[in-house]
């Protein structure tokens, strides 16, 4: 019998507690994918997942109206030309029912269900430097011994409620979008309250406003949204996609977003104020996320963003009703595209409809939740249901929620305390042996996550094949190495609108997070360009342990 040189030593496998050879923490898109290429590898394998089944935020985020925002076509595994071919997607853009029906899908179709434990959560990874391994514990209080550690545990899979005193007294029913019930919720006739109104808000007020008898929408920050457009994909159209999958992918695979979107070299300036103001519209008409990709300096140029700002609160304008309605849903202190961009269906038009309050917060504060409702500073607003779509502690939040604790007993909370730092997003020093997929300083919410994701697992594989085939068994980058990229990092960063919003995306909508923009900026085509080139020196940027060398080995 031929042995795997990838495997776990056969003695450490004879020993309890299981050994295995990777731990996969997260069965969303990237843990998904991580189990299925470690076992075509050959790997022993365990998955671990909190939530009841595999889908991740699709598993978790079944609020009404919760829909992908990237066509279906591209926000899909690229890994498997069988799977393209078997599935065939209904709309452009996916609602969640759909989106967790492919998931399904794939996960029977490649059997992956039966490496994954669901209803456990990891609670702790710890590195025992002697014996070189991970020793990871879940909250069923089983234990097991892992080579490699790879958290897939998502950059948007810890929901945060609102700072808002009085939330544990409320008796109505209270509802968050992330934790949705798995049962259909009923809103006739019910007053219902909306907290948040960034992408989830949204889409839950343009389907709820259609059925509650009364609905309050209660509004911090504005949201710049655009017409999504969606539409059924005919026949003809999905054929088509079929014959050309791997083109579509490959372009994919070499663009800033990682996807099909079109990006423009034409600055805004570039071209006259009628032909810009043209090409806006036509954007406008288009829907989806065209208008980011109509001008290529939009997230760099303040002037031609505040452009593109103020056609959009025009069209806000055109559509809402109330002149006092839309000025408040016009934001103003921000940059368009800062905040993620939304897409809808109908959220402006929804309070055209007699039934739809805008509660101002900026101007009316929320002092408290009630037994009741919600008071803010002008008076009580009783509700029968009351729904929190206010975000998540993003990036970071799932890494920091238990305890992965690396060399010399550190843990990634002292690790991160002044902010996340990795190598590419994928490795951190002082945490040998432990990958992430879609990490804090990669592109992780810039571009298509599914082939980040995909990306990121393709390289972490290459690596653990490097290391057997070397007869090596642990991997870290250096400090040095680890500064360098996050030097780069902060240099693109530095160029990029995206600093200049309080959002998720530089920490600044959780209490004393570390505030700043830790994102790899320069798209998704150039960070491949980065990872390739790390591993095709040699990873000479890493420092490699021989098994020999393990302390005490
Ligand atoms: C409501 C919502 C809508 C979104 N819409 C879009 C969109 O339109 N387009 C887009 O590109 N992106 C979107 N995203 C971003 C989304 O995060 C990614 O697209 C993608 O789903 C991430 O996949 P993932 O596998 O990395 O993480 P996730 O899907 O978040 O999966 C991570 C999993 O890890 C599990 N986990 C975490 N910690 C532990 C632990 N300690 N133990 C056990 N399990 C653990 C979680 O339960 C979760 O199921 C959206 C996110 C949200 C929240």
């Amino acid at each position: 019998m031929t042995t795997n040189p990838l495997h776990a030593p056969s003695s450490a496998l004879r020993a309890a507690p299981t050994r295995l050879d990777v731990a996969i923490v997260g069965a969303g898109f990237g843990g998904m994918y991580a189990v299925y290429k470690f076992r075509q590898m050959g790997l022993k394998i365990q998955g671990f997942e909190a939530g009841g089944d595999v889908g991740g935020v699709w598993y978790w985020n079944r609020y009404p109206g919760a829909r992908v925002d990237l066509p279906s076509i591209d926000y899909s595994f690229a890994f498997s030309p069988e799977i393209e071919q078997e599935w065939t997607w209904s709309e452009q853009f996916a609602a969640q029912p759909e989106l967790l029906r492919y998931i399904n899908f794939v996960a029977d179709r490649l059997d992956l269900r039966r490496h994954i434990q669901f209803n456990t959560r990891v609670c702790s990874a710890v590195w025992d430097e002697p014996r070189a391994l991970w020793v990871v514990k879940t909250d069923r209080g089983d234990v097991y011994e892992a080579t490699y550690c790879v958290m897939a545990t998502g950059p948007l899979s810890v929901p945060k409620d609102p700072e808002i005193p009085g939330l544990d007294r409320y008796r109505g029913r209270l509802l968050r979008a992330a934790r949705w019930p798995h049962e259909p919720v009923r809103f006739e006739g019910q007053r219902v309250g909306v907290i948040g109104t960034g992408s989830t808000g949204i889409q839950i007020v343009q389907e709820v406003g259609k059925e509650a008898g009364e609905l309050f929408v209660f509004q911090r920050t504005p949201s710049f949204t655009m017409p999504m457009r969606n539409e059924a994909l005919t026949p003809d159209y999905v054929a088509e996609v079929k014959r050309h999958y791997a083109g579509i992918r490959e372009s994919a695979r070499n663009s800033a977003v990682g996807g099909t979107r079109p990006q423009s070299t034409r600055a805004f300036f570039s071209v006259t104020p009628n032909q810009r103001r043209q090409l806006l519209e036509d954007a406008w008409k288009n829907g989806g996320l065209a208008m980011l990709g109509t001008f290529s300096d939009l997230l760099t140029n303040p002037e031609a963003n505040e452009h593109v700002a103020e056609f959009v609160r025009g069209k806000i304008g055109e559509v809402v009703q109330d002149p006092v309605t839309a000025e408040k849903l016009k934001p103003r202190d921000y940059p368009i595209f800062a905040r993620r961009p939304c897409l809808d269906t109908s959220y402006y038009e929804t309070y055209n409809r007699p039934n739809v309050h805008l509660v101002d917060c900026l101007n009316d504060p929320i002092l408290e939740i009630t037994e009741k409702g919600v008071r803010t500073q002008s008076g009580e607003v009783e509700l029968d249901v009351l729904i929190l779509a206010t975000g998540y502690d993003g990036l970071t939040g799932a890494l920091l929620a238990f305890d992965v604790v690396g060399r010399e007993g550190r843990t990634v909370n002292d690790k991160w305390k002044d902010g996340a730092r990795s190598h590419l997003g994928l490795m951190m020093e002082g945490f040998p042996n432990l990958f992430m997929t879609t990490g804090p300083n990669g592109p992780a919410a810039l571009a298509n996550i599914i082939r980040i994701s995909e990306h990121d697992v393709d390289w972490i594989a290459a690596a653990m094949t490097h290391m057997a085939q070397n007869g090596l068994s642990t991997i870290e980058p250096t400090a040095e190495t680890e500064q360098r990229w996050m030097d780069i990092v902060f240099a693109l960063s530095q160029r990029s609108l995206l600093l200049k919003a309080k959002t998720w995306y530089v920490g600044a909508n959780v209490k004393d997070k570390p505030q700043g923009l830790t994102l790899f900026t320069g798209g998704f085509a150039k960070y491949r360009e980065y990872c390739t080139a790390a591993a095709q020196d040699g990873y000479r940027a890493f420092t490699f342990t021989h098994a020999k060398e393990a302390v005490g080995a």
